[in-house]
């Protein structure tokens, strides 16, 4: 697990353009998802994935902009915790557990959770899981 920042916040339609996409290939059917680092063939990284599973043959090469919007000053965060979410669980470097916040997710890969102080919110964490 690391943390990192999969969908940045943007403010406008412009901040999105300026964002560099993510490149994924992912396997046909199964849902998993091969993050590309930069420069990497997505050809290339497709034979591995293969060759360790003879069976997954097709695949999908996306490129994608992940981003958030800010959340609406004055919203009540805690009034919006009552919809169903995904529940995958983290453990913080202080030892707090958290949970997925997001609605149920199909990725499977990245989770996310706000991080409230007095009922403010101080941040967001991030982090992933690996497929199996
Ligand atoms: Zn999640």
């Amino acid at each position: 697990m690391h943390q990192r920042r999969p969908y940045p916040r943007v403010q406008s339609g412009e901040d999105l353009q300026n964002l560099a996409p993510v490149r994924i290939v992912e396997v046909a059917g199964s849902g998993r998802q091969i993050s590309l680092a930069d420069g990497e063939d997505p050809y290339d990284a497709a034979e591995r994935f293969m060759s360790a599973h003879p069976w997954d043959t097709r695949f999908r090469y996306l490129t994608v902009q992940r981003f958030e919007l800010p959340p609406r000053p004055g919203w009540d965060l805690h009034a919006w915790a009552s919809h169903v979410t995904c529940q995958a669980v983290d453990t913080l470097e202080s030892g707090q557990a958290v949970r997925c916040s997001l609605v149920p997710h199909s990725d499977g890969v990245d989770h996310a959770t706000r991080l409230l102080r007095d009922g403010q919110v101080v941040g967001v964490h991030y982090w992933s899981t690996k497929s199996p």
